[in-house]
């Protein structure tokens, strides 16, 4: 299998540090708002990784993290009058909520931040002992990047590129360190911000010595596979190999994987600019599972322009397989005969030969692009190559395949939804009309306001209540 490694700059063959175990960690988000559809591309495309490191037998070490300490969660805490910890428990919750509608398997460990503190400070006394940080006279702890001449490595910036972006930190409130460069590993506390004891001052840790903290105590000290967007090359993950490799000694990470930006009119969606759409935008809008098809649609490093147009092309083929796995459903209801037909021999060659198509594409760095394609490809053929006359034994292949590749590897679910859903309604509906006959008009209010949320819009008729989607 072949990964594209942004610290060689080419596709290399992977080789796990132990036979048959992958590990691997992907920085998570920083936890003060609902998570955008950008955030949910590296959750997407390496939950989609991950499934296929699994399909292959591999046993996987996922690890992702929530920052749940930083400025931005500070001012949102300070904005409602509320415990930063009151804002990071309510958006992990939140993003939990997405990353489950976007079927996207929960990390092996989810570590944040805070409860890691211990751990970090350990991590920066290691880095003082080696030479390759000193503390300040404000008790601010810095890494004095000189001191590492592999520095720049992962982003192969050169001293002088690194220098000039980084002039400007030297003015804002960082003049004690000895050069532009260096950056924080622990600074000291400001008022009303939450902060921990350490050898140096009352404060909190830097965000890159979480990521080498935590990826060392749940995955050791050298890792298979560390991803994440490609914004974060430079200088996130170019310091976490800094103290890493500073603290241990040892090689830190295997092989650099790095996202693409999914963009808004060809402008990078973020929070700081304001073009964004957040996951629950979109769901509110469209089944979780067009998103998932959408931002796999492109190979993960390339740039995504999101479209409407390109959701409604996913929103098509997300129903094509649907109504594939519909039919295949219904058919093996009442199929018989367990030995495949001279038809449905062949065709299921056609369909081994796709599947071939799609395990090349996934071994080829992740091309989802590729490997949805030839999804889509099983799905034109299982179509046309079933009737009320297939044999259960192709029917029940059909299927078997579809769910290997499209629900296993692509997480994208091909049971229909809608079917619970509505039996769900429809039980609202009744509860809220015994509701009113009994005159309890309060609780028939509370289950309509639950409808509306729900997006189910309802209309009192003389047939009776009818309700449809909003
Ligand atoms: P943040 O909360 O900004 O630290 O971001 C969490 C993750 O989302 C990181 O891996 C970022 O690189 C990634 N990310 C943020 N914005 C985008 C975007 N527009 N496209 C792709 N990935 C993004
Ligand atoms: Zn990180």
């Amino acid at each position: 299998m072949k990964i594209f490694d942004t610290m060689q700059r080419r596709k290399v063959e992977f080789e796990p540090i132990e036979a048959g175990k992958v590990r691997m960690y992907v920085c998570g988000p920083t936890v003060y708002n609902l998570i955008h559809i950008g955030n949910a591309r590296p959750m997407i495309v390496f939950d989609t990784f991950r499934r296929y490191l699994e399909y292959k037998g591999y046993e996987v070490n996922y690890v992702s993290n929530f920052t749940d300490v930083d400025d931005k969660i500070i001012k949102a805490a300070n904005d409602e009058g509320v415990e930063p910890s009151m804002i990071s428990e309510r958006y992990i919750a939140e993003c939990k909520r997405d990353m489950s509608d976007l079927n996207i398997k929960p990390a092996t460990v989810h570590p944040q931040a805070t409860q890691e503190i211990p751990g970090m400070i350990a991590m920066i006394e290691k880095l003082i002992e080696n030479g390759h940080a000193y503390v300040a006279s404000d008790g601010t702890v810095y890494f004095d990047v000189a001191s590492d001449p592999d520095y720049g490595k992962l982003s192969h910036k050169n001293m002088d590129e690194m220098m000039s972006g980084l002039r400007e930190l030297k003015v804002s409130g960082e003049e004690n360190k000895k050069s532009p460069s260096d950056f924080v590993l622990w600074k000291p506390k400001k008022e009303g911000e939450p902060y921990w004891e350490s050898p140096w001052c009352k404060g909190r840790p830097g965000w890159h010595i979480e990521c080498s903290e935590m990826s060392q105590k749940y995955l050791g000290e050298t890792i298979d596979i560390h991803a994440g967007g490609e914004d974060l090359i430079f200088p996130h993950h170019e310091n976490e190999i800094a103290q890493s490799e500073g603290a241990s000694g040892k090689t830190f990470c295997n092989y650099w994987m790095h996202n693409g930006f999914l963009n808004i009119n060809n402008k990078k969606m973020s929070k700081s600019e304001g073009n964004f759409f957040t996951v629950r935008d979109i769901t509110s809008q469209y089944d979780p599972m067009v998103l998932r098809l959408f931002i796999l649609s492109a190979q993960y490093r390339t740039p995504l322009n999101f479209s409407r147009e390109l959701m409604e092309q996913a929103k098509a083929s997300y129903e094509r397989i649907l109504n594939c796995t519909d039919k295949l459903t219904g058919l093996l209801e009442h199929a018989q005969g367990d030995s495949l037909s001279t038809e449905e021999q062949e065709a299921k060659k056609q369909v081994e030969g796709f599947i071939r198509d799609f395990e090349e594409a996934m071994e080829d760095d992740n091309n989802t692009a590729n490997a949805s394609t030839a999804v889509y490809e099983i799905v034109r053929v299982a179509n046309a190559s079933t009737n009320e006359h297939s044999s259960k034994a192709y029917v029940a292949y059909l299927l078997d395949v579809i769910h290997k590749l499209c629900d296993g590897v692509l997480g994208v679910r091909t049971e229909r939804k809608t079917e619970a859903l509505d039996q769900e309604i429809e039980a609202l509906i009744q509860e809220r009309q015994a509701a009113r006959k009994a005159r309890d008009f309060a609780r028939a209010d509370e289950i309509r306001d639950k409808l509306t949320e729900m997006g189910i819009i309802l209309e009192d008729t003389r047939e009776g209540v009818k309700w449809k989607r909003a």
